[in-house]
């Protein structure tokens, strides 16, 4: 592959991404609440666990590079913030009736943690000073892998001792091309295994984060894509990669893609397929689907994965299902008349695909919506 060639490709997805952003914060927006705080549940390593989740409102992520990825809209743009108003935030969401009772901690930012210009050292320190002090095991961050590094690590590792720090990483795919071109993340392979080493060196964890039909794959590709990533993950020694079926959202890249006609979420077969063929293939390896990314109801301004109208309900709990219980003869027994009309699409999509490269895909684009 010419390197140039994906250079030059990357130089203009990165200009139409970042030209497209648009925060969706308030101008008055009080910097001293963060965006959202709950208690909930969530199931780790086969328990259930008393989940403080909270999102912060930061400076965007550094990179917003991904062509997918809504969440550099959900920050703060170009508005200073001080240690202090983060700080703010972050301990209004504490000094709770039920606080002894959180067991892991969520800690959102729509960005990176580690990246010093979004979550200030002072921050970050404080953060894990105070989080010592509480009854949690376990605390989630989120990070592209290029800003963690040993330094910060020791910093986490000084406060939290015994506690596990786990960094969410997209890494989206183990294809270089599929994240140069079609994700257009920053995030390279070789970060990726760096910060996951380093992690583990440390006596923490990353989640690993990997992408149900990104950008410009059809449904087939998308499906071969995901599988290797999970076996690429489970090479790694990760089993137990997050998946998130691609949704398209306003002011991205993918929603002009989808405007086009020349992208649409996967369709919940695809989903599927990725689930019973991967665990066909890796049968250790427990990947778990990201359910909410695929309801409707929870991304009203986004098109999430669908079948038809009759089906997507019924197939949607079969894969909340399978989650729990990894049945694969049960998830594919799920059938409805629908399927047939997407092995159609997908016959049709395969023969262009064949004669048409990604790289071809995404030239084409460009020669429309090049800035
Ligand atoms: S996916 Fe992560 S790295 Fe990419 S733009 Fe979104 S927040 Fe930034
Ligand atoms: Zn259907």
């Amino acid at each position: 592959m010419d390197a140039q060639k994906i250079t030059n490709l990357r130089v203009k997805l990165m200009k139409l991404a970042k030209s497209l952003r648009v925060s969706v914060i308030p101008p008055d927006a009080d910097l001293e609440k963060p965006q959202g705080v709950r208690d909930d549940t969530v199931l780790f390593e086969g328990k259930s666990l008393h989940r403080r989740r909270i999102v912060l409102l930061t400076p965007k992520c550094t990179s917003a590079s991904c062509l997918m990825c809504p969440l550099p809209n959900e920050a703060l743009d170009n508005r200073t913030i001080t240690p202090e108003q983060i700080i703010k935030q972050y301990d209004s969401c504490f000094g709770q009736p039920n606080d002894h009772e959180i067991e892991t901690i969520s800690l959102y930012t729509n960005g990176n943690f580690f990246a010093d210009n979004e979550i200030p050292e002072v921050v970050k320190e404080h953060i894990y000073r105070h989080i010592s002090t509480t009854n949690a095991k376990y605390v989630l961050v989120e990070s592209l892998p290029q800003f963690v590094n040993e330094q910060k690590l020791a910093l986490a590792k000084k406060y939290l001792k015994d506690k596990v720090l786990i960094t969410a990483i997209g890494l989206q795919s183990s294809s270089d091309l599929v994240r140069q071109i079609s994700v257009n993340t920053t995030c390279t392979q070789e970060s990726f295994e760096k910060a996951y080493h380093l992690s583990r060196k440390f006596g923490f964890d990353i989640q690993a984060f990997l992408m149900i039909k990104p950008p410009f794959l059809t449904e087939t590709e998308a499906i071969n894509d995901c599988v290797d990533s999970i076996g690429y993950l489970y090479q790694l020694g990760i089993k137990n990669p997050t998946l998130c079926a691609c949704r398209a959202a306003p002011n991205t890249v993918l929603d002009i893609l989808r405007l086009d006609g020349k992208y649409h979420s996967p369709w919940l077969w695809t989903v599927a397929e990725v689930m019973t063929r991967s665990a066909e293939k890796y049968p250790q390896s427990v990947p778990m689907l990201v359910i909410n990314e695929l309801l409707s109801e929870k991304n009203l301004d986004s098109t999430v994965s669908h079948n038809c109208d009759e089906c997507s309900a019924s197939v949607i709990q079969a894969l909340v299902r399978f989650n729990a219980d990894r049945n694969v003869a049960a998830l594919k027994s799920v059938t409805h008349t629908c399927y047939q009309n997407y092995l159609q699409e997908r016959k049709t999509e395969d023969e262009f695909a064949s004669t048409h490269s990604l790289v071809w895909r995404v030239e084409d684009f460009l020669t429309t919506h090049s800035l």
